[in-house]
């Protein structure tokens, strides 16, 4: 492991301080399940690593009727599981965060240092933008909030500015009651997703109102498949539509040749589980 100076700030002012005084020396670190595998790699070689899990109620989880859901970044996957409020009001997290990685990853990693890594694998931000989300980020200058799938700007890169952290997602309360979250990982249920599918309905008598997917592991960033929502919103839900919707959603993925399959493979496999997403969501809702 490379050296570096380690620094615990027990306030976000303090935290903002040391980020503007070390400028690109500095690197924050909150589960440091990603990080340190990156300074392991050489990839990036902080001089001064600043913790993030001394600020005060950074991990808090709040909820109101009003509101919604209110995620500190600094929450580990392993508290947005087992959160009783989530699994109420918002099962479609519950069932993603219960699928990242394993419990040794879950208990350290953060939901702030998933979407803040900009990773295209990760799981919770397609699920989150199904459900609308919004992240809020702040640097000792200022709070700006934005949506969270204007967030993911290209392959680990997204808009947090220099000096700026990620410290809240906001989840509105449900607008679509049916959901639904497909993880597909033919090798290993613990492995990052092949094609990852996350998707909330609303429907009556068979015809869609209202429809939001969001999918990761088939394009740079995870991203918003707005013209396949487009394609069902408003029809009848039968067959044929469910095909058209799967054919676009695989127009608006790029997925790359990996060891997890060929990019025709994941595409083909777009069409099927977009179809099945929607299959899913609908049984919820009955
Ligand atoms: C073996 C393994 C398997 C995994 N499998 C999955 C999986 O199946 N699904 C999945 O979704 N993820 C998976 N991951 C990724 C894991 O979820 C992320 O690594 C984790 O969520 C990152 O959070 P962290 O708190 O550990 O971030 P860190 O490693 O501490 O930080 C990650 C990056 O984000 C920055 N950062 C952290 N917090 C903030 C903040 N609040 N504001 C701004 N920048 C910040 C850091 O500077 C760093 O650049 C896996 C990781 C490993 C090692």
């Amino acid at each position: 492991m490379i050296k570096f100076d380690y620094l615990e700030p027990t306030t976000l002012k303090k935290t903002f301080n040391l980020m503007d005084k070390h400028g690109d020396d500095a690197r924050v670190i909150a589960g440091g399940t990603s990080l340190l595998i990156m300074m392991r790699q050489r990839l990036l070689v902080p001089k001064v690593v600043i913790s993030l899990a001394r600020i005060p109620k950074f991990d808090k989880i709040a909820y109101s009727a009003k509101d919604g859901l209110r995620i500190g970044a600094g929450a580990r996957h392993r508290d947005i599981e087992l959160s009783p409020i989530v699994k109420r009001h918002y099962p479609l997290l519950h069932e993603t965060f219960r699928k990242v990685a394993q419990p040794r990853i879950r208990n350290m990693g953060t939901v702030g240092g998933n979407l803040a890594a900009g990773d295209p694998l990760t799981d919770p931000g397609a699920s989150l933008i199904a459900l609308d989300a919004e992240v809020e980020l702040t640097s000792g200058k200022g709070q700006r909030t934005l949506r969270l799938d204007e967030f993911f700007i290209d392959y680990y890169q997204t808009a947090l500015a220099p000096g700026e952290l990620l410290t809240e997602i906001h989840v509105p309360p449900p607008k679509r009651p049916g959901w639904a979250h497909i993880k597909f990982t033919p090798r290993s249920v613990e492995d990052f997703a092949t094609v990852g599918v996350a998707l909330t309905l609303s429907a009556s008598n068979g015809v869609c109102e209202d429809v939001r997917l969001a999918l990761n592991s088939v394009a740079p960033t995870i991203i918003h498949a707005k013209r396949a929502e487009q394609t069902l919103r408003g029809k009848t839900i039968t067959d044929a539509a469910l095909r058209e919707m799967g054919e676009v959603a695989a127009t608006e993925v790029d997925p790359m040749d990996d060891n997890r399959g060929s990019a025709d493979y994941k595409r083909e496999m777009v069409k099927v589980l977009v179809r099945r997403a929607v299959q899913e969501a609908l049984q919820r809702l009955h």
